[in-house]
């Protein structure tokens, strides 16, 4: 069989090792002439990246470790403490460590998918692909995905279950000149108006990654580096797309993985674990000739937490400058319930802990005057 992998980042790099290791050849073709360039990324992972996956991941890329939040709404704050919660990584080095091994093949960018008898030709720049099988790995914007919503539009024509939003992420790495940042507890800071958050990430030696997603964001940027009088050189810029939302999986011979599937916490836009944990379920079907049950076991493990990042994320959004001072407020006296249940990967767990507790669920109720019961079935 022969099996296209297109694109060669995380999610396409750990289909290829998956596969190998079970027993089939794939290529991989990557539109650019190397992995893990250009970086559009925090680069912040939480620790199950190499702690639960299939295959051990090299821990080389890690510059280092965090040990919990602080959290701000304007001049308010607290602190969650989280000993080795997190790792920042270098993820140019990440990208090339899952390459290890393999042979993509560089500058080969894909520009339409035909098909062709049982399977499909991948047209590229510079010469046609037959596949049996096409994986499309190709990240936020991936083209195998519009493929497959060309081709089977049940999902992009259905408002409910087939709306994709993109949103544009900006970092930038400075190196700060006075030292008044930890350098092992990363900050996220909430603002109106901002969908996600801005977010502060030691990098060590005095170089933080300070970025933001949202529709303004290098103005947002900007104010922020203003407002918190954040000075220095700047030594990197980088931008990207995040996407939230659900898509379909699989259309016949086709399948997609990582952020082409959409595989994003929608809370925090990371995307590298659901990433890698995908890969695996891709690479467990098509071990066991079931690519239809692909998605299936995509929403087992991740549908109920995607539903719930995604209806959360309609309420942050709506909320006004109140209800997001108050909410702030609610959280910072129940920092402690934070501390103890929050999980970096799953983050209804914080919330089925806090709406346990009567009063917490009927203050936020008044809050936001709207049942946040629901935001769990
Ligand atoms: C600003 C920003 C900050 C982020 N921070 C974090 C974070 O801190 N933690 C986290 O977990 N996630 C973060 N993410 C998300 C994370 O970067 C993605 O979830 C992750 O890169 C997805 O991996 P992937 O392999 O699916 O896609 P990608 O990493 O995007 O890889 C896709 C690959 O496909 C190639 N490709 C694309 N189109 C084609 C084509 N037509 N033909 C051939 N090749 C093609 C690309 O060149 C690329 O190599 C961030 C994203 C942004 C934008």
């Amino acid at each position: 069989m022969e099996i296209v992998i297109v694109g060669a980042g995380p999610a396409g790099c750990y289909t290829a090792q998956l596969l190998k290791k079970y027993g089939f050849e794939a290529r991989i073709i990557e539109e650019h002439r190397e992995v893990g360039k250009p970086v559009r990324c925090a680069g912040l992972v939480g620790r199950q990246v190499f702690e639960n996956t299939l295959l051990p991941l090299s821990e080389s890329s890690i510059i280092n470790q965090i040990n919990g939040a602080l959290v701000c709404y304007r001049d308010d704050s607290f602190q969650i403490k989280r000993e080795g919660v997190a790792y920042v990584i270098d993820r140019e080095k990440f990208d090339k460590n899952l390459s290890q091994g393999l042979e993509v093949e560089y500058g080969k960018k894909l520009i339409e998918i035909n098909k062709e008898g049982s399977g499909y030709i991948i047209k590229t720049e510079v010469e046609d692909i037959y596949a049996d099988l096409v994986i499309g790995a190709d990240g936020a914007n991936s083209r195998v995905r519009k493929y497959i919503n060309f081709v089977d539009n049940s999902y992009a024509n259905n408002k409910k279950r087939g709306n994709i939003k993109c949103y544009l992420g900006v970092q930038y790495r400075i190196k700060v000149e006075e030292y008044l940042l930890c350098s092992k507890i990363t900050q996220v800071h909430f603002r109106e108006g901002i969908p996600f958050f801005i977010w502060v990430i030691p990098e060590g030696n005095n170089i933080f990654r300070v970025g933001v997603i949202s529709e303004n964001a290098r103005e947002d940027l900007l104010g922020f580096l203003r407002d918190f009088k954040i000075k220095g050189e700047i030594i990197e810029k980088l931008a990207g797309i995040i996407p939230i939302g659900l898509t379909k999986y699989y259309h016949k011979n086709i399948a997609l993985v990582g952020d082409a599937a959409v595989q994003v916490k929608p809370l925090t836009g990371g995307g590298i674990y659901y990433g890698l944990k995908s890969a695996e379920l891709l690479a467990e079907c098509i071990r066991d000739n079931r690519l239809d049950g692909y998605d299936i076991r995509l929403k087992k493990k991740f549908g109920r937490e995607i539903k719930f990042g995604l209806k959360a994320r309609k309420l942050y959004e709506e909320i006004n400058e109140k209800e997001l001072k108050n909410m702030f407020i609610l959280f910072k006296e129940n920092a402690g319930i934070i501390e103890r249940t929050a999980n970096f990967e799953n983050h209804s767990v914080i919330f089925i802990e806090i709406l346990k507790n009567p009063k917490i669920l009927r203050d936020g109720r008044k809050i936001l005057s709207r049942n946040i019961g629901k935001l769990l079935f």
